[in-house]
Parts: structure tokens; C-alpha cells; sequence
């Protein structure tokens, strides 16, 4: 009964993405720092941050709130590349050395115990030494 009126209230708004739940999650821990800090205005921005988010979640203008979701995206996607890199590179620590091409910064990875390597970047074809 319940589930059924909240289906029929939520029918034709927005919902929740990502992004909410970044800004829900923001939203702790800027109340996490006001707590510990001891300064209350600063949970003002909590608030807001709670506020946007079911503003976003019971909007009908579902196009405005999907720009904000790929904006928001362009900014997220990059952040969650870079941390899946790291994840990989500190499980397979043992079997490869991660490091960067000195030309271009691309990620590189080679197999350890190989001793001084000659590598050639896959991305740019710069050749350079590289201790594994
Ligand atoms: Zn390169």
C-alpha cells in the first residue's frame, strides 16, 4: 500500500542517480567536519547538500537533472579511472611494476624480477630504460 503510493508519487520525477548519492555522502562528511570542528554553520552546507539531492530525486525536469548527471560524470568518470588503476596496481603489486611513460605519462606496467628493461611505450613508441 504504502510502496504503491510512493510509486505513484515518484511516477514522472527524476529519481536518484550517482550524483545524489555523491551529495548524500557529501553531505556526512561535511557534518562529520562540523561536528568535530565544533562550528555549527557549517552544517548549513550539509543541509543544502541533503537538499539538492531530493530536490534532484523529486524533480520532474528529468532532461535538467540528466545535463547535471553527465556534468557531474565528466568530472566523477576520470576520479574512478584513476582509483581502479591504483586498485590493480596494488593487487598485482608481486607479479608487475607499474610506472609511467616519461614522454607521454601513459600507464605502463612490466612483469618485476626482469632486471633493467628497454621498453617501448605503447601509445607514443618512445623507447627508454626501465628497472623492474
Ligand atoms: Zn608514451
Amino acid at each position: 500500500m504504502f510502496l504503491e503510493k510512493l510509486r505513484r508519487f515518484m511516477y514522472g520525477r527524476y529519481g536518484s542517480d550517482t550524483l545524489n548519492f555523491a551529495l548524500m555522502i557529501l553531505g556526512l562528511i561535511v557534518a562529520l567536519i562540523a561536528s568535530i570542528a565544533g562550528f555549527w554553520p557549517i552544517n548549513l552546507l550539509s543541509y543544502a547538500l541533503y537538499g539538492y539531492a531530493i530536490f534532484r530525486m523529486l524533480s520532474k525536469n528529468i532532461p535538467a537533472r540528466q545535463k547535471e548527471y553527465y556534468s557531474f560524470l565528466k568530472v566523477w568518470t576520470p576520479i574512478q579511472k584513476w582509483f581502479r588503476i591504483k586498485k590493480t596496481a596494488f593487487q598485482q603489486r608481486k607479479q608487475y611494476k607499474y610506472f609511467r611513460c616519461p614522454n607521454c605519462h601513459q600507464n605502463l606496467r612490466a612483469p618485476r624480477g626482469r632486471g633493467k628493461i628497454r621498453v617501448t611505450c605503447q601509445r607514443c613508441r618512445k623507447e627508454f630504460n626501465q628497472k623492474t
